[in-house]
């Protein structure tokens, strides 16, 4: 039997970041899908939001709530806000550079819907990238890379640990405490900007076992994404592009966001993304990312990721403008969790980061507060599995033997995703919406594998949750029909 103290799904920054908390005495596992670099937190680009100071506390809460249009759970943004110092200062004692300025000092930008300069980034535009490699030097656990969990052992109300799919063999590890951190459900949308193993097993496979999931409709797409290529995963162009000085125009170069809204360029994402969406519709124009106001060599140091990539594509920016459209981006529903990452009714099983829901962002997250939320609940969970650390009873269980995928479940995952980014996108309609879930339902009537099951049962209950939704709220929103 294979037994660890913790056992880690996923390895982004809330699995990482838990881990690196766990002492180097207790025996954990961290486990991940296909190469590690794919997950969400590699492609961060923008930074991570934080409180600056003690005055800025009840302003961050403030602009998160906001954002949130009065879904937020308080106490999970006070928490948020909070602790964001500690989390950030942690980081920065374990040895993170986040960009300075030539004197040493920290150098803070602003992105959409915050109301002062907070964010904090590395890299230029490679904020995740360089935190995932950093809490991956951190991390001094064992790893299992390339494999999947397809399974938790949860028996009267308790979980002993999980079934790994690992080179097509299924088997168990089991564990005092497990800890789901495996991100958003990117993979059921045909456009989006997520890592591609982001598929929402965990979702689907929650939802198989009865464990609630929460406020699944609130989706957020972002405004401004790369599409003309022909991956699933488009290339994002951050926010923090709008919060500098770049502008959205369309084909005659009309900065057409200030009919939709007065902050233009600068409104939350949903309000940008929908306006966009709409005007497309309306006027049948491309749309375009402008960045006219830099300066050429600003722009080079301050963006080089992006610089690069558009270069490489043929765009001679900062001078040439680029096409966009928006995409799905962010999963701000998920596994209902307490504000210590523990899930109701299952006791030793925890949820951190995208794939949890603490109601944080409420019905729309405000930018760059992501990867703080996987550092805070993930320190929280932690802190919470070391207070109740104590030998517990195992319980032994047979290897599930699944079929894990049909032949033919390849264009039904195609359709499925067809079927979210026509009806179930930025603009919703109940009709649209109803034939969604009729056909969510029959292809789960089909002879179909375990791993296209996870992804139709989690995508059913975004469709649920919208259904239940009648009215538009923070990026929700409900369309008459024409
Ligand atoms: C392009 C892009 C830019 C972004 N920019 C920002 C930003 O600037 N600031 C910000 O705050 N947020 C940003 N976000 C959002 C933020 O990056 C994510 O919300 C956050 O990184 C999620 O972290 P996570 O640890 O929860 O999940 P992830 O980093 O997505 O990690 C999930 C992990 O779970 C594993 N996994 C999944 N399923 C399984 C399974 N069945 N078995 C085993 N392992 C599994 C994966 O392999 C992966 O290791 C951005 C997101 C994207 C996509």
């Amino acid at each position: 039997m294979i037994k660890y103290d913790v056992v880690i799904i996923g390895a982004g920054v809330a699995g990482l970041y838990a881990a690196i908390n766990l002492p180097k005495d207790k025996k954990v596992l961290l486990i991940n899908k296909r190469q590690t670099f794919k997950c969400n937190t590699f492609y961060a680009q923008g930074g991570v939001a934080l409180a600056r100071d003690k005055a800025d506390i009840p302003v961050h809460i403030e602009d998160t709530l906001n954002a949130g249009d009065g879904l937020c759970d308080a106490e999970a943004v006070e928490i948020l806000s909070k602790y964001s110092r500690e989390a950030i200062d942690d980081l920065v004692q374990r040895g993170f550079l986040f960009d300075k300025d030539e004197d040493g000092n920290l150098l803070y930008t602003k992105e959409a819907a915050h109301s002062c300069e907070r964010i904090l980034h590395a890299g230029g535009d490679a904020t995740g990238r360089y935190m995932h490699h950093f809490l991956l030097e951190q991390n001094p656990h064992a790893m299992l890379s390339d494999a999947r969990v397809v399974d938790l052992l949860i028996k009267d109300g308790k979980c002993y640990g999980v079934s790994v799919l690992e080179h097509r063999k299924t088997y168990n590890i089991y564990a005092q405490d497990v800890i789901i951190a495996s991100g958003g459900v990117g993979s059921l949308y045909e456009y989006h900007t997520n890592a591609p193993c982001i598929s929402a097993d965990m979702q689907g496979l929650c939802v198989q076992k009865g464990i609630e999931l929460d406020r699944m409709e609130m989706l957020q797409f972002h405004p401004t994404v790369f599409v003309n290529s022909d991956n699933a995963q488009k290339m994002l162009l951050t926010e923090a592009l709008r919060g500098e000085g770049a502008t959205i125009e369309d084909e005659n170069g009309k900065r057409f966001l200030f009919d939709y809204d007065e902050r233009g360029e600068l409104a939350s994402r949903d309000i940008v993304s929908k306006s966009i969406y709409m005007y497309k519709k309306k006027t049948g124009m491309r749309v375009y990312l402008a960045f006219k106001n830099f300066d050429e060599e600003y722009f080079e140091q301050r963006f080089p990721n992006i610089c690069k990539n558009l270069r490489s594509l043929g765009y001679n920016v900062p001078h040439q403008r680029v096409p966009i459209s928006p995409a799905f981006h962010y999963a701000i529903g998920g596994i209902k969790t307490h504000l210590n990452g523990r899930i109701p009714n299952v006791e030793n099983l925890y949820a951190v980061g995208e794939v949890a829901s603490t109601r944080v962002h409420g019905a729309n997250r405000l930018a760059s507060n992501s990867l703080l939320e996987g550092l805070v609940f993930a320190a929280r969970a932690v802190d919470d599995i070391l207070k109740h650390s104590k030998e517990k009873e195992f319980v032994e269980f047979d290897v599930t033997q699944s079929v894990m995928s049909y032949k033919g479940d390849k264009e039904k995952k195609n359709q499925l995703r067809r079927i979210m980014w026509e009806n179930v996108s930025i603009l919703r309609t109940k009709r649209g919406l109803n034939d969604a879930f009729e056909s969510i339902n029959a292809l789960l009537n089909e002879k179909i594998g375990t791993l296209l099951q996870f992804r139709l049962l989690t995508a059913r209950e975004i469709v649920k949750g919208a259904l239940s939704r009648e009215k538009s709220i923070g990026v929700h929103t409900i369309q008459e029909e024409i």
